[in-house]
């Protein structure tokens, strides 16, 4: 597939101004919906292989419920070595695809720029030792803290829980509503940490990187990894199964290598397979002050911060982003 430069910013983007893909529409749309779910949940996209992973990652190689009650070494390291492997062979296996043995070359890449070397801005001066530095490190150390302690919680009865046999409409519900859940938590925490304050002190790390790789997504400074995940303290109030927790670990953590690639699909043979990021996203990481959620919820177009892509958007971005430097 040939790219399409069409603006000398990109190496390529999709059709601008950016559609209004969320689901939140008024008035609702059958037939928008029924695509909706028909391409989210109803083709081996990367959220139904998120959901079969945690299956069989719940069946095979997490600890159980019932090793969780009492804590021990042993099945909270279980734990922190699956979630390692996990972010190392998902971000690492897309990094190697894309970026090392090249498999498709500048295709859907959005940014005509290399991943930095020999940069400063980057610690050891590379972006991708930096990015894996702090996704390795801080990254998968408090997912799985958390997890860890949503399990014991679960556990012990502090964290109410279901099964699929108990309530079959609610489980398949979870799985549906978790990435709506997510985007809204994150949504909130993201502006959140735009608010200068937390900006200077956290957040401007994972902004470092302005060109995206799979290293990126997750790379972020600890105190941005305590707060980007506490969406997984839902499981604490609201009553979910195990696999939802598991489902929602692998969304925060290796997922975000899924969303920042750097490129906009997966092709084979030419066929756009697997979504693995989003120009929306790729808009905020290039200028700041826009785009802070992501298309599933409408918070950016109801709250006036949703870039389009369009020049005019990005005259608005920069004249909020001086407003907030005042
Ligand atoms: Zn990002
Ligand atoms: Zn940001």
């Amino acid at each position: 597939m040939a790219d399409k430069p069409a603006s000398p910013l990109w190496n390529y983007h999709p059709d601008l101004p950016l559609e209004n893909p969320s689901v939140f529409q008024w008035p609702p749309d059958g037939r928008f919906l029924a695509h909706w779910f028909a391409k989210n949940w109803l083709t081996l996209s990367e959220r139904v292989m998120m959901v079969i992973l945690a299956v069989v990652l719940f069946y095979t190689v997490y600890p159980s419920l019932a090793d969780a009650q009492t804590w021990a070494f042993g099945w909270v390291i279980q734990t922190w070595v699956v979630n390692m492997v996990l972010c190392f062979t998902i971000a690492g296996g897309l990094h190697w695809f894309f970026y090392m043995k090249k498999g498709q070359g500048k295709d859907l890449r959005f940014s005509m720029r290399e991943l930095a070397q020999n940069n400063r801005k980057f610690d050891f001066d590379n972006q991708v030792k930096d990015n894996m530095f702090w996704t390795l490190g801080s990254g998968v150390a408090q997912l799985t803290a958390y997890q860890v302690v949503v399990m014991w919680l679960m556990a012990n009865g502090y964290a109410p829980t279901i099964t699929f046999t108990s309530n079959p409409i609610w489980f398949v519900a979870w799985v549906l509503l978790l990435p709506i859940w997510s985007a809204f938590h994150f949504y909130w925490v993201h502006r959140l940490l735009h608010v200068p304050f937390f900006y200077k002190r956290f957040h401007h790390l994972h902004h470092r990187n302005i060109d995206l790789g799979p290293w990126s997504g997750f790379s972020m400074h600890p105190g941005e990894h305590l707060m980007y995940l506490s969406t997984l303290l839902v499981h604490v109030v609201v009553a979910s199964h195990p696999v939802h927790l598991i489902f929602h670990v692998i969304y925060q953590g290796p997922g975000a290598a899924m969303t920042h690639t750097g490129y906009e699909d997966l092709l084979i043979k030419d066929k756009r397979r697997l979504a693995l990021g989003t120009f929306y996203h790729t808009l905020h990481h290039k200028y700041f002050e826009c785009n802070y959620g992501n298309q599933e919820m409408p918070w950016d177009r109801w709250f006036g911060t949703f870039h389009d892509g369009s020049d005019t958007a990005t005259q608005d971005t920069r004249r909020r982003m001086k407003a907030m430097q005042k």
